[in-house]
């Protein structure tokens, strides 16, 4: 059906995304398509969307039109969660010939194959209860490779679109997620990142498991050099769990445990499911017992009725417990969420300088982190080679080190020497002899 056929992705979005696309590579090569780089003429060109934020949309939007103009006569697709949410805003897009919500997407080289031969616009929007085993063998030419073991969330908090967009929270079994990692070792993986929309949540829907089962089935695959959890929220970090990864040779000492804010009554309107004392226990207690952890997360700025007093307590929480790198995100409002039709609404400006206070901090933050490791040797994943010609990767506990050498894609020993601007500059070592960090 593809021969000679050429196709081009573009992903927007978080490491789901990326995975789904993977996904669809693969299925797509297996009909014969040719893969192009977005940017060049292609017969389908796929845009994977994100709605998260407005900018998601626009980004989206941008995408599709860049699609069409690039290949006039080729199917455009949208994919992905901003098809989920507003599927008749897209097809109402003269560029768009095919719109896939999140659970046609297992169908979409039959759909795309329809759209050709009919040559009209299709739209889908139904929803899906059951996890959807998307197996793949290779991901994408990375160092690290994303295996998705969850999918969808039931939480529902204020300001969030996702449960619309990815549907109720739903688990890929035990033994497909480590059959998924043993394919990507045999690809030659040597760090998988475990991810999911809401992995805490893993497992409710399977009877008798629970996170914990996957880490300690993975934590024995062999040939894994090491891996890593991508988000998990605060209440959902067990003590056995902690006590698991404290014990563990190949989880990293990395955690991302999203805040979002540290003001209780900012918390309760954004129905977190903790309050700011539950979180800096959980950090300290993190803390305490892997004391190299790399602890970071997810910090909104201007949410609706934030004061400058709201804020700075969110500030202080970050600036005095361990937290040791931020994403800061400013408020957005997505419709459908109940934030969005909250009074309070923060000025773009104020965000920005909150936004802008919070980073200042976070790069603070991470440079007291990677002081402590210098003159340590550390294990460092080397996931690309820059202009300059340094290789750039991370530690195991979230250190990202440039080095000269040639040691890409594999997990190596080196010794942190320095800092220049945001990175720190190691040195491989030949023969690691010491004990190393996970
Ligand atoms: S836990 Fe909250 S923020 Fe995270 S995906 Fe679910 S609804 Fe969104």
């Amino acid at each position: 059906m593809g021969q000679d056929k050429k196709v081009a992705f573009y992903t927007l979005g978080c490491k789901l995304n990326a995975y789904d696309t993977e996904w669809y590579r693969e299925q797509f090569a297996g009909q014969g398509y040719l893969e192009v780089p977005f940017g060049e003429p292609a017969d389908v060109t796929v845009v994977n969307t994100c709605t998260v934020t407005g900018g998601g949309d626009a980004q989206s939007r941008q995408a599709l039109r860049r699609a069409h103009r690039i290949s006039p006569e080729g199917t455009v697709v949208a994919v992905g969660c901003y098809a989920q949410t507003d599927p008749d805003a897209l097809a109402l897009m003269p560029e768009v010939d095919l719109v896939v919500g999140t659970a046609e997407k297992t169908q979409l080289l039959d759909l795309v194959n329809d759209t050709c031969s009919l040559g009209r616009t299709f739209v889908t929007r139904s929803r899906t209860a059951e996890f959807q085993d998307m197996d793949i063998y290779n991901f994408g030419g990375r160092a690290r490779a994303f295996v998705k073991l969850q999918e969808g969330c039931n939480e529902f908090c204020s300001f969030c679109i996702i449960p619309f967009a990815r549907g109720k929270s739903r688990s890929r079994t035990v033994d497909s997620t480590v059959s998924q990692v043993k394919r990507l070792v045999d690809a030659g993986y040597q760090e998988v990142v475990l991810t999911g929309v809401h992995i805490g949540d893993y497992g409710t829907d399977l009877d008798g498991y629970e996170l914990l089962d996957v880490l300690e089935a993975v934590e024995v695959v062999d040939g894994l050099e090491r891996f890593r959890v991508s988000s998990i929220e605060a209440t959902f970090i067990t003590d056995p769990m902690i006590d698991f990864m404290a014990s563990s040779s190949k989880f990293c000492r990395h955690l991302h445990i999203p805040l979002q804010s540290g003001d209780d009554a900012i918390l309760e309107v954004m129905r977190r499911p903790y309050r700011r004392d539950q979180y800096i226990e959980l950090v300290e207690k993190l803390v305490d017992k892997m004391p190299d952890l790399g602890v970071g997360g997810d910090v909104m700025v201007g949410f609706p009725g934030e004061t400058e007093a709201a804020f700075q307590n969110t500030y202080e929480l970050i600036e005095q417990h361990p937290m040791v790198y931020l994403h800061v995100f400013p408020y957005s409002p997505r419709k459908g969420t109940p934030a969005a039709k909250m009074a309070g609404q923060v000025d773009p400006p104020e965000k920005k300088r909150r936004g802008a206070e919070l980073r200042a901090l976070g790069k603070r933050k991470v440079e007291a982190f990677q002081r402590r490791f210098l003159g340590q040797t550390l294990d460092v994943l080397f996931e690309n080679r820059r202009a300059d010609g340094l290789l750039q990767g991370l530690t195991g506990n979230y250190i990202r080190v440039l080095s000269p050498g040639s040691a890409r894609d594999q997990v190596v020993a080196v010794r942190l020497d320095h800092i220049e601007g945001d990175r720190v500059i190691g040195e491989l070592i030949p023969n690691p002899s010491m004990q190393m960090l996970v």
